[in-house]
C-alpha cells in the first residue's frame, strides 16, 4: 500500500511541493530518504575544556539576560548559565528574537564554541531542555530552502511510528545468516538511532538490501535474456564479412578481432546477443559497431546505433555513410531537431524496411518509432541510457541482439559483477601508431606557463579544448566558470585566434554550428564544460585544459583526455587546479583506462559514478558501488544460491514483494 504524502501528520501542500524538490514523492521515498551524517550530542566534560573546541552543556540560567547594542546590525545576548554549580559566559550573537524565552531560572542546552580565556561559550545552538543523560545521536538530512533537517527528521518519525513499514526485501534464512535487524529495528535505527552499534547495524541491513536487490536484478536480467531464445535465424555469409574488413582503411587490432568474432558468434547463435563492448576511448569500437551492423544487414535485418548527444548521433550518421559508400545499405538519421515532416517520412520508411540502419538519440526510443524487423541495437556510451530505456529499444522488434557500448572501462572483476547480465568485450590496445597523450599538473598560479602552452599549440595550427565545470559564474568564486574564463581567453589570445564556447543550456541547432566550425578548423579554441566530454572526434585539437580539475572525477577526467590523441600527432592535458592532489597525478603517470578505474575502485572515490550504472535506476541511496564493493560480492553470491530457491518455490508468496520489485525491470511495454 502506498502511503502519500498528503496522508502524512504535518505535510500540507507547501510542504509537499519543498519535498518533492527533494526527490520524496511519498512515505516510502521519505523513509528511504537517509540522513547524510550524524551529530553526537554528548555532554561536555567541563574539566578538560580546551580553548576553541566544541562545547555541549546544559544548565539553568544564572541572572537575566541583557542586550548589548555592537552597532546597528550586530547585536548579541549576554547571559550566565550554571552548569552543576560551575558558572559559564553566554554569548549569542543576531537571534534577538530568543530574548524573551530567556529568563533567569530556565532549564537550557548550549551548544557552540568555548573560549577559555573569557570563559564564555559562542553559541551556535540553544535548545529549551536539558540533554537526555546518554550520548544521542542526531541524524542530519539534506535540506532545500524553506524546509529544514528538523523538519524532515519530524515528517519521517511520523511515518515511522505510524507504523508504515515497508516489507523486507531479503529472505528471512539471509537475514537470519547475517544476523540482520528486521527491517523495521534498522529503519528507525537509521532515523533515530539508539546508539552507534545499532547505527551501524541498520546501515550494514539497509546497504545489504539495497545490494542484494540491485545483484537479483542483475541475475533475472540475465535469466530473461537466456530464456527468449531469438527469433531471427541468421544465415551470414563469412566470405562477405572478411571482404568489408579488408576494405576498411586500416587493420584491425588483435583486440577488435576478438571482439568481431566474439560478436558475430553471438549473432550466429539462436540465443539472444547481450554483450558489453568497453574500451578506452580511441580504442576503435565504432568501427566494431559498423561492422556488428554490416552482419545484421547481411542477414535482411534493420539495425538501430543509439548515441547520448546530437552530436554524437551526427558524427556516427556522416562515418557511417563514409564506411557504407559502396554498400547498398541506406540509413537515416532520427533526432530531436529532425523535422517533423523528415520524422514522418523516416517512421514510414522503418515501418516499410526502406530503412536498414537507423541513427539517432532518444527519439529512437520513442513510441510511434516502429521498425519492420528490428534485428540489433547498439547504444554508445551505454551507461548514459537507464535499464529501462534500454529495455524499450530492444522490445520494438523480435528480440533484437544487442550491444552496449562504453567508453569507461572497469576490470573484469567489477565489470562481471556490476554488468552481471552481459557478456563481456574488453578493447585494451589502442590503434597503431598512436601517440601516448601527455599529461601534466598545474597550479592555478601557473596560468602564464599554461598559456604559453596553448600558444605553442595554437602556433602550429593546432586547436585546443577549455573545459571548466560551471556556464555562469557562481557565488563561489573559487571556482571558474566559462564565462569568466571566455574572457581571459579574449584577454590572452582574442586578437590573433578564434574563440567560441559551447554548453549544455545552448539549443541543438547552436550546439551543432559550433561543433561544425571546430571540427572545420574555424575556431581554434573551444571553451566548454563537460559537454565535449562523450565521443567527439576532432582529430586536429591536440590540447586539452582542464581548470578546477580537483572537481572532476578520475574517470571523467580520464574521458576528457579522450578528446585529444585522435591522430598520429603529439597531443597533451594539462590539469589546473588550485592545490595539488595524489589522484590527479594518477592521470599524469598511466593513459590506460582500466588502471585508471581500478585506482578508483582500490580508492572508493566518491561521488564518480560515471560510467557506472547511474546509482539512481538501482535503487542505491545508502549503498555505493565502489565503496561497498566487498559487500556487493557477498551479495552475488546470495543471490546465486537464492535465485534457484526463488525459481523452484511453489509457495512464492513469501517472495512477493521481492517479485514485485523484479517485476519492475521487466516493463516490457
Ligand atoms: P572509440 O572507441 O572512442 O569510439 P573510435 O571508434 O572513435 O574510438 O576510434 C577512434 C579513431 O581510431 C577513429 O578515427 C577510427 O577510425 C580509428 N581506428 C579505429 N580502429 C583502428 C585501427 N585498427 N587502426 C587504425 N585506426 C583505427
Ligand atoms: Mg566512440
Amino acid at each position: 500500500m502506498m502511503l502519500e504524502l498528503d496522508d502524512i501528520d504535518g505535510i500540507g501542500p507547501k510542504t509537499k511541493d519543498l519535498l518533492k524538490k527533494l526527490k520524496i514523492n511519498n512515505g516510502l521515498e521519505l523513509l528511504k530518504f537517509y540522513p547524510y551524517r550524524y551529530d553526537i550530542i554528548r555532554r561536555s566534560d567541563l574539566q578538560h575544556l580546551m580553548d576553541g573546541s566544541k562545547i555541549i552543556v546544559d544548565g539553568i540560567i544564572d541572572g537575566q539576560p541583557a542586550i548589548i547594542y555592537i552597532n546597528k546590525s550586530l547585536r548579541k545576548i549576554i547571559f550566565r548559565i550554571n552548569v552543576k554549580q560551575t558558572i559559564l559566559n553566554v554569548t549569542l550573537y543576531n537571534r534577538i528574537h530568543m530574548y524573551q524565552d530567556l529568563k533567569c531560572g530556565k532549564a537550557i542546552t548550549v551548544i557552540g564554541k568555548y573560549n577559555k580565556i573569557k570563559n564564555t561559550i559562542i553559541a551556535s545552538e540553544i535548545r529549551f531542555s536539558l540533554l537526555p543523560p546518554n550520548t544521542k545521536i542526531e541524524p542530519v538530512y539534506y535540506t532545500t530552502a524553506g524546509l529544514s533537517s528538523k523538519q524532515i527528521g519530524k515528517f519521517i518519525n511520523n511515518v515511522l511510528y505510524s507504523r508504515y513499514i515497508p516489507d523486507s526485501l531479503l529472505p528471512k534464512y539471509i537475514e537470519e545468516k547475517y544476523h540482520f535487524l528486521s527491517i523495521s529495528d534498522a529503519l528507525f535505527n537509521v532515523h533515530i538511532p539508539k546508539d552507534i552499534l545499532n547505527l551501524q547495524k541498520a546501515r550494514q541491513r539497509i546497504k545489504y538490501e539495497e545490494l542484494f536487490i540491485y545483484m537479483l536484478k542483475v541475475r533475472y536480467l540475465k535469466y530473461k535474456i537466456e530464456e527468449s531464445t531469438s527469433a531471427i535465424a541468421r544465415t551470414i555469409d563469412d566470405k562477405k564479412i572478411t571482404k568489408f574488413i579488408e576494405n576498411l582503411p586500416f587493420k584491425l587490432t588483435l583486440d577488435q578481432e576478438v571482439a568481431v568474432k566474439a560478436i558475430i558468434s553471438d549473432l550466429k547463435t539462436n540465443k539472444r546477443m547481450n554483450r558489453l563492448l568497453q574500451g578506452d576511448v580511441g580504442s576503435g569500437k565504432t568501427i566494431i559497431a559498423f561492422i556488428t551492423i554490416y552482419v545484421n544487414y547481411l542477414s535482411k535485418y534493420q539495425s538501430a546505433l543509439m548515441a547520448p548527444t546530437e552530436i554524437l548521433a551526427l558524427q556516427h550518421y556522416n562515418e557511417a555513410k563514409k564506411i557504407f559508400s559502396n554498400y547498398e545499405l541506406s540509413i537515416a538519421l532520427l533526432t530531436s531537431s529532425t523535422t517533423a515532416k523528415e520524422k514522418e517520412a523516416i517512421y514510414n520508411d522503418l515501418a516499410k524496411g526502406k530503412i536498414d540502419l537507423v541513427i539517432g538519440t532518444q527519439a529512437l526510443i520513442q513510441e510511434n518509432v516502429h521498425y519492420k524487423n528490428l534485428g540489433l541495437v547498439i547504444t554508445d556510451e551505454q551507461h548514459r541510457f537507464g535499464v529501462n530505456q534500454r529495455n524499450n529499444l530492444k522490445n520494438k522488434g523480435t528480440f533484437p541482439d544487442v550491444l552496449s557500448m562504453s567508453a569507461t572501462p572497469i576490470p573484469r572483476t567489477y565489470a562481471l559483477t556490476i554488468y552481471g547480465d552481459m557478456d563481456i568485450s574488453s578493447l585494451k590496445m589502442k590503434p597503431e601508431g598512436r601517440k601516448e597523450v601527455k599529461t601534466c599538473f598545474k597550479k592555478e598560479k601557473e596560468i602564464i606557463d599554461v598559456l604559453k602552452m596553448m600558444k605553442r599549440e595554437l602556433d602550429k595550427k593546432h586547436q585546443v579544448y577549455v573545459v571548466a565545470p560551471m556556464v555562469e559564474d557562481s557565488e563561489n568564486s573559487e571556482i571558474e566558470s566559462i564565462n569568466s574564463l571566455k574572457m581571459k581567453m579574449h584577454k590572452a589570445f582574442g586578437k590573433i585566434f578564434n574563440i567560441d564556447i559551447i554548453h549544455g543550456k545552448l539549443d541543438n541547432k547552436e550546439k551543432k554550428t559550433i561543433m561544425n566550425n571546430f571540427s572545420s578548423g574555424k575556431i581554434d579554441i573551444l571553451i566548454s564544460t563537460t559537454v565535449i566530454e562523450v565521443g567527439v572526434n576532432v582529430p586536429n585539437a591536440t590540447m586539452i585544459v582542464v581548470f578546477n580539475a580537483n572537481m572532476f572525477g578520475l574517470s571523467t577526467l580520464h574521458q576528457l583526455r579522450g578528446r585529444v590523441g585522435r591522430s598520429d600527432i603529439q597531443s597533451y592535458c594539462i590539469l589546473v587546479a588550485k592545490e595539488s592532489e595524489e589522484r590527479l597525478h594518477i592521470l599524469e603517470k598511466t593513459t590506460d583506462g582500466f588502471e585508471i578505474s581500478d585506482y578508483d575502485f582500490q580508492n572508493r572515490g566518491e561521488g564518480d559514478l560515471f560510467g557506472i550504472r547511474q546509482s539512481g535506476e538501482l535503487g542505491l541511496n545508502m549503498a555505493n558501488i565502489k565503496k561497498d564493493f566487498k559487500m556487493l560480492q557477498k551479495a552475488k553470491e546470495d543471490v546465486d544460491d537464492f535465485i534457484d530457491i526463488l525459481f523452484t518455490s511453489n509457495e512464492n508468496d513469501q517472495y512477493s514483494s521481492i517479485m514485485n520489485e523484479l517485476r519492475k525491470i521487466e516493463n516490457l511495454d
